[in-house]
């Protein structure tokens, strides 16, 4: 599995840790014209590696920040983006199993990954079209 160091290598980035104070809630955040993630000191590295797989997303499908002052991320992006992280963390969910698994239990995958609860759906979408996809497969092979 790879690392906060090896996520950030391949996203380009430096990686600054912060320690939040009380207004600062955030895991981290991408500041892209200076190649540098911050990352919240205080959370566990599996949210910080959440923090690094999202932005990963973002420059996986090319997204781009149109000014410093815009919005930021259109809510089509940021779904893209949560849909790139929870992706990897499903494939890493699934390598455990030596074949696939009949269920899957979306909230304890959630809860391992420390992912908020917010991206149960997303989460059924990703695994049904990794297993769907791999049963397709299957199919045009025999
Ligand atoms: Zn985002």
């Amino acid at each position: 599995m790879s690392d906060i160091w090896d996520l950030a290598r391949e996203l380009g980035a430096k990686i600054v840790f912060f320690k939040p104070d009380g207004n600062v809630t955030k895991d981290g955040m991408y500041y892209r014209d200076i190649s540098t993630v911050c990352l919240n000191a205080l959370v566990s590295e599996k949210r910080q590696e959440n923090v690094l797989l999202h932005e990963t997303g973002h420059s996986y499908y090319g997204h781009q920040h149109y000014s410093c002052h815009a919005k930021g991320w259109s809510a089509r992006q940021e779904r893209q983006a949560n849909e790139y992280m929870i992706h990897q963390r499903a494939e890493e969910w699934l390598a455990q199993y030596d074949w696939e698994p009949q269920y899957i239990d979306y909230s304890a995958f959630l809860e391992y990954f420390e992912l908020d609860r917010k991206h149960y759906s997303l989460a059924e979408e990703v695994f049904t079209e990794i297993l769907v996809g791999n049963k397709s497969n299957h199919c045009c092979l025999q």
